[in-house]
């Protein structure tokens, strides 16, 4: 890893700057790149725009790790009300969600009545799928040992799988063997020596023995399997993969973050490729925007630029 995404990595879990940063004016206005706004009306009017270039979107509310068990009371009460706007609304948007933001380090079961009084609002109101993001390794056992226990009871569950880790593949082996849906995306966290590849390269090389097994298995069984990056020489490695494998465009789908690669993400859509945006929204936006600055330490040039505009 470079020393630059370390060093951002670092700062994202840090409480000092955690409380801090967010309250710089300059660090707000650069957010803007990857986020609407705080509100979700800015969501929804986003998600409204991507639709005319046949994009759909996915919905995140920034938080995680909630200290207290009622402030998880108030985030499944958001979502619950989220649900309606996008119905009332009519837009074609999936929910995904952490699960610490719902109380996962206090109480596996009340995280687990929440999320599925969440799941099941989704699946009356929505008829779509509800994904569960993939926090640090130290999450990564418990929250497939959660997602299991809610697919066996909810079909329209969906789980993020980080080929970062060297775990990756068994994990991918036991949840395809259980019909799972799954968005494999790079990883985003600080992690450990010895969990993860220590190479980028390698990343990449998992990512795409990964999707290799998920885009076989897909044309087999009906589950969703999609390939979250903004990585193109990877994006057409999979759609060459899917070409070998009789895969049309339109069954390939790839989810991508609000704010990166635009015209890209255009562009695929335009080619007939499913693909949705996941825009993120709500005020406790530090560490996420923090973990996208150390995905592309460049970024870092666009914050200072604010500073001093
Ligand atoms: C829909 C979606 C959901 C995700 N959910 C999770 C999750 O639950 N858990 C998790 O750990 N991670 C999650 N991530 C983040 C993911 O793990 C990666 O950190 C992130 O997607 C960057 O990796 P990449 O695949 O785009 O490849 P990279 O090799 O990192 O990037 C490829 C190219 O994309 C562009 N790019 C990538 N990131 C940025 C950026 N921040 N700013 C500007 N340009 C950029 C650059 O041009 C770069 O060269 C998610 C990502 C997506 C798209």
């Amino acid at each position: 890893m470079s020393l630059s995404r370390s060093i951002l990595l670092w700062a994202s879990e840090n409480s000092w700057m955690r409380y801090h940063v967010p309250r710089w004016g300059f660090v707000k206005s650069a957010v803007k790149k990857f986020m609407p706004g705080e509100r979700v009306e800015d969501s929804l009017r986003a998600a409204d725009k991507f639709r005319a270039s046949s994009i759909t979107t996915v919905f995140t509310r920034l938080g995680e790790n909630i200290t207290d068990l009622s402030e998880g009371l108030a985030v499944r009460d958001h979502y619950l009300d989220l649900i309606d706007k996008i119905s009332t609304n009519k837009l074609d948007v999936e929910i995904s969600l952490k699960l610490t933001q719902l109380g996962f380090d206090l109480s596996f079961d009340e995280t687990y009545e929440r999320f599925k009084t969440i799941a099941d609002k989704v699946k009356n109101k929505l008829g779509n799928v509800i994904w569960i993001d993939m926090e640090s390794s130290s999450y990564t056992g418990k929250t497939i040992e959660f997602y299991k226990k809610i697919k066996s009871e909810f079909d329209n569950v969906g789980l993020c799988l980080q080929a970062y880790l060297l775990s990756a593949e068994d994990d991918l082996n036991d949840l395809l063997r259980l019909n799972s849906h799954i968005r494999l995306v790079k990883g985003a966290y600080k992690e450990p020596h010895g969990i993860v590849f220590a190479e980028k390269k390698k990343v990449d090389q998992n990512y795409f023995e990964l999707a290799k097994k998920m885009l076989s298995v897909s044309k087999e069984k009906n589950i969703r399997t999609v390939f979250g990056t903004h990585d193109e020489k990877l994006i057409l490695q999979i759609r060459q993969e899917a070409d070998l494998l009789g895969i049309s465009n339109e069954q390939l789908e790839f989810h991508m973050l609000y704010g990166i690669k635009l015209e890209f993400q255009k562009e695929l859509a335009k080619r007939g490729n499913k693909l949705r945006v996941l825009i993120s929204y709500g005020e406790f936006w530090y560490p996420w925007y923090m973990r996208r600055l150390a995905e592309r330490p460049a970024n870092v040039w666009f914050v200072l630029k604010n500073m001093f505009s």
